[in-house]
């Protein structure tokens, strides 16, 4: 693929690493590529970052056609940079496409322009412990109408915020409280694809939950109210009795590329996980009777984020006394060494730029 480069006019600067927060501040340059039914996929650029014009009654804004990814770029100690299992990303990508009716990329490409776009960028990648460059690529689609014809004209873009470390004094477990009203998705509905429509189902509960002092929603499968599948944006794990649990993917369940890296990495560490439904109950009785030793959700954002306290309805637990578990704490370090560069990769998940 051929990429078009417009290089900006006014240089922006990264600013220091405890003024950055999360997806606020954007880099100098943005990547865009246009779809047609006639043409497919062409015009594939590198051009100043900025507003983006569509029209009115492009179908993504009416009818929510589009989906997204999130990963990010690291700076290694050597001063290099370096990506974590992006491939998994653009398989994902498309994916999602699938689900929502929208054109797929071609691997290589989508490969190609994250790589292209964060080496053009490479000096917004931040080096302090725990900062990193993020990547949103996202795709809709810009059908200039209201009728409902499928996708024939479609936007694939990628943008790049530098954020700070999400934990700045070290992992803090967070409170969550299980969601029993409204649902995030249903089997067969789009819980496994990564798109903004499931964030919009998901706000009331956020908002609500945060009201209350909870970080986020556990939330529960759509139909029996009874299964647990995910956190607001990150998947969970538990472990009892000495067995790590984490909810089977459905189908309705967002298949997270930490998650898949954690159950990887306990495994190898000869740690027993377990794949399967898991209920509230089952989880609430155990977190009653002690047997519930560790809880944590999984996620690009924070990579491990431990639970320290678990609310559903009137009931309320403490998980391993609102302290970070041995556990999540080993699977943060192994996870955020590789990912840093600042210990081996035995699984050749990462790749420098
Ligand atoms: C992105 C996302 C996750 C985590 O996936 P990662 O690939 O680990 O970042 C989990 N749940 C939802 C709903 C998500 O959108």
């Amino acid at each position: 693929m051929n990429i078009s480069m417009t290089k900006t006019t006014h240089p922006g600067k990264l600013p220091p690493a405890g003024q950055l927060g999360f997806g606020s501040v954007f880099t100098d340059h943005m990547f865009l590529m246009d779809y047609t039914d006639q043409e497919g996929w062409h015009n594939a650029r590198i051009v100043p970052f900025g507003p983006i014009s569509i029209s009115p009654a492009a179908s993504v804004l009416h009818y929510g056609t589009e989906v997204f990814e999130g990963l990010k770029a690291y700076r290694r100690p050597d001063g290099a940079v370096q990506l974590f299992r992006p491939w998994e990303n653009v398989a994902r990508l498309n994916r999602s496409c699938d689900r929502l009716g929208l054109p797929r990329i071609d691997e290589r490409d989508g490969l190609q322009a994250i790589r292209e776009l964060v080496k053009t960028d490479a000096d917004w990648v931040p080096s302090e412990p725990g900062t990193s460059l993020y990547i949103r690529p996202f795709l809709y689609s810009t059908d200039p109408t209201l009728a409902l014809h499928g996708v024939h004209e479609a936007t694939f873009a990628i943008i790049l915020s530098p954020s700070g470390s999400y934990f700045s004094d070290g992992l803090k477990p967070v409170p969550i409280m299980v969601e029993t009203e409204d649902v995030r998705a249903v089997r067969g509905g789009t819980g496994e694809a990564k798109c903004g429509g499931n964030y919009a189902a998901a706000n009331r509960a956020g908002d609500k939950a945060m009201e209350k002092g909870y970080s986020q929603v556990l939330w529960l499968d759509g139909v029996q109210r009874k299964y647990v599948e995910e956190g607001g944006g990150m998947n969970v794990m538990f472990k009892i009795a000495g067995m790590v649990v984490t909810p089977m993917l459905t189908g309705s369940i967002l298949p997270g590329i930490t998650r898949k890296s954690c159950i990887e990495l306990l495994k190898s560490w000869g740690i027993p996980v377990e794949e399967r439904l898991l209920s509230v109950d089952e989880l609430f009785e155990a977190a009653k009777n002690g047997t519930l030793e560790e809880a944590w959700c999984v996620g690009t954002a924070a990579v491990v984020s431990p639970i320290g306290e678990l609310a559903w309805n009137d009931e309320k637990y403490e998980v391993n006394q609102n302290r970070i578990g041995a556990l999540s704490q080993r699977l943060y370090d192994e996870l955020t060494g590789i990912q840093w560069g600042t210990r081996p990769d035995p699984f050749g998940w990462t790749c420098v730029i």
